[in-house]
């Protein structure tokens, strides 16, 4: 499962790690397409339930899977209306560092063999 965060929560961490964003219209789109997964928006691709939080940022509505090519959601975040902060977004991030590094370091052993 997606780690909840809150739509507030979750603005913030877009707007730190990406420029050109305008929070209070962030904050709308986020709040909009939560409504519409709420009110049973589905993905374009496969029919899964969307991922607002992705589906916020590309405009388009699509579910984990298919917005990022991964099955796992465990690592990245969903929205909700529950105002929840989230418990260590610092910590996940270390988490996600340090496992694209051993990824990184299974193709290069990859490339020796
Ligand atoms: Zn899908």
């Amino acid at each position: 499962m997606a780690h909840p965060v809150s739509v507030e929560a979750f603005a913030q961490m877009v707007m730190k790690n990406n420029r050109g964003y305008h929070r209070e219209e962030l904050i709308q789109t986020l709040q909009a397409t939560l409504r519409d997964k709420e009110n049973g928006a589905v993905c374009m691709i496969c029919g899964a339930p969307i991922w607002a939080a992705g589906s916020a940022i590309t405009g388009t509505y699509l579910c984990f899977t298919c917005t990022t090519g991964e099955a796992d959601d465990s690592d990245d975040y969903e929205i909700t209306e529950t105002e929840r902060r989230p418990a260590s977004v610092k910590q996940n991030n270390a988490r996600k560092q340090r496992r694209k590094k051993a990824k990184k370091r299974v193709q290069r052993n990859k490339g020796t063999l």
